[in-house]
């Protein structure tokens, strides 16, 4: 179908009556679909069905398939990266030096990995810092 419904407008809906898809008047829409149809045909009033009974669950399901879906498996370290850089100011972030010690939550500014979140301790005298492509152990208070 080109062009958006309308009220008044074609549609081919499933008549349950006549049972064929067949064209409708459009009688009332809904968010931009058309919601109560009349059958050009029988002239029966019934709710749009823009699939045949048997149809439908296999077009609903293909939609739902190509539809936004959760985080891709990929993605999840970079939001957590993100995550953790949330509510933080990126012009608080401490330069990254070996001689500088750093927490866990400090920002660090790195020469070349660029922002990253410290996220853990690891003996001392090495942190683990989360930069934008994954995590990488630095070392720290030397
Ligand atoms: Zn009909």
């Amino acid at each position: 179908m080109a062009g958006p419904h309308k009220v008044g407008g074609y549609v081919e809906s499933w008549c349950g009556k006549c049972k064929l898809m067949l064209g409708h008047t459009i009688e009332a829409m809904v968010e931009g679909e058309p919601a109560r149809v009349q059958c050009n045909t029988c002239k029966s009033q019934h709710s749009y069905k823009p699939f045949r009974p048997g149809d439908a669950p296999k077009q609903v399901r293909q939609r739902e398939e190509r539809g936004p879906v959760g985080p891709q498996p990929g993605k999840a370290r970079a939001s957590h990266y993100q995550e953790l850089l949330k509510g933080k100011n990126p012009a608080l972030a401490k330069r990254y030096s070996p001689k500088d010690k750093f927490a866990p939550g400090d920002l660090v500014e790195h020469p070349s990995f660029g922002l990253g979140v410290a996220t853990a301790n690891k003996d001392g005298s090495k942190i683990e810092v989360l930069f934008d492509d994954g995590p990488r152990v630095l070392v720290h208070g030397r």
